[in-house]
């Protein structure tokens, strides 16, 4: 296929450069000017969206997509797949698609999980929304940038479905940071409480497969002094996109609400900025319950 990719970075290079090795003809554009080996180069957005199949986008928050699909969708040939991959609010995806659809395009939002580890090798999971006719379109992309493509439903579903998934992800790894940090002060063994957590009703991800006490359980950023991973910052944003949303459909998320603010306060007022979202442990590890 003839793709637009725009926005190269941590996710989009190595996103493109899967595309390009799989034989794809792939035309890149990010306002940094990078060059990848193997994706021509346009000079704009709309230069690389023109006369291309499919056109995928992988930028930071919703206010940059808006900027970028008002130039691309003037562009675009119609009937191209718009495969929007960033991370966004469900209104800016939902407005994002309706431009599309009323140039003619094809649009598909399709936040990723996975991370730049499964960005490189190709196996991240696709959680998409839009038109069922243009999933099965897209299907050669996500088996190229992707292990797992699942279709949430209409436009906005697969940032709908990204932050739950993320809400869930963010409070459970605090209980998960929380049970170890009281484990320490009850004065029972990190590995003790992992043998007996992982395999009983307290399991899930952020245990058994992202432990965030070193040394303990399978490789994780805790290992590796809490380098991302996925970093802290980045679970912020996504918390902030569920407590956005829970507002504007009036749904009571009280703990998807906790643990936005915690997340704040770690990534905004103390050292958590650029730490695997992980190193909420030691950060609870270290303080008392009379610390704010
Ligand atoms: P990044 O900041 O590394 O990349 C974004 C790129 O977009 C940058 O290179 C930037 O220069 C470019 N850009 C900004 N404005 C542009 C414009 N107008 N035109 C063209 N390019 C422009 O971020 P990332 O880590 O690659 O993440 C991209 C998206 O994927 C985000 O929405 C993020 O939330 C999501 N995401 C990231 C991860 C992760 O682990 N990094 C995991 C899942 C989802």
């Amino acid at each position: 296929m003839r793709i637009g990719f725009i926005g190269l970075g941590n996710m989009g290079a190595p996103m493109a450069r899967n595309l390009a090795a799989a034989g794809h003809d792939v035309t890149g554009f990010d306002v940094t000017g990078v060059a990848l080996e193997g994706v021509a180069s346009a000079a704009s957005a709309g230069e690389a969206a023109a006369g291309r199949d499919a056109v995928i986008t992988m930028l930071p928050d919703g206010a940059i997509l808006a900027r970028v699909y008002e130039e691309i969708t003037a562009t675009g040939e119609r009937g191209a797949i718009f495969l929007d991959c960033s991370t966004v609010d469900v209104g800016a995806a939902r407005t994002a698609s309706a431009r599309a659809t009323a140039a003619g395009l094809r649009p598909l939002d399709a936040p990723v999980s996975g991370g730049v580890g499964g960005a490189t090798a190709g196996t991240l999971t696709f959680m998409v929304g839009g038109d069922g006719a243009a999933f099965e379109a897209a299907r050669p992309l996500f088996e190229v940038m992707g292990s797992r493509a699942v279709h949430c439903g209409g436009a906005g579903a697969g940032q709908a479905a990204k932050i739950c998934n993320n809400m869930i992800l963010g409070v459970s790894m605090i209980g998960v940071c929380e049970a170890f940090a009281l484990a320490d002060k009850l004065g029972l063994d990190r590995h003790a409480l992992f043998d007996v957590v992982s395999t009983s009703s307290g399991s899930c991800w952020s245990v058994n497969a992202y432990c965030p006490a070193p040394g303990v359980g399978p490789t994780s950023p805790a290992d590796k002094d809490y380098q991302p991973g996925f970093a802290a910052d980045l679970m912020l944003k996504d918390l902030r996109l569920s407590q956005q949303a829970a507002a504007e459909v009036d749904a009571d998320t009280p703990l998807g609400a906790a643990a936005a603010e915690l997340y704040r306060r770690f990534v905004e007022e103390e050292d958590g900025s650029g730490r695997d979202f992980s190193a909420m442990l030691p950060r609870l590890a270290g303080r008392g319950r009379g610390a704010d």
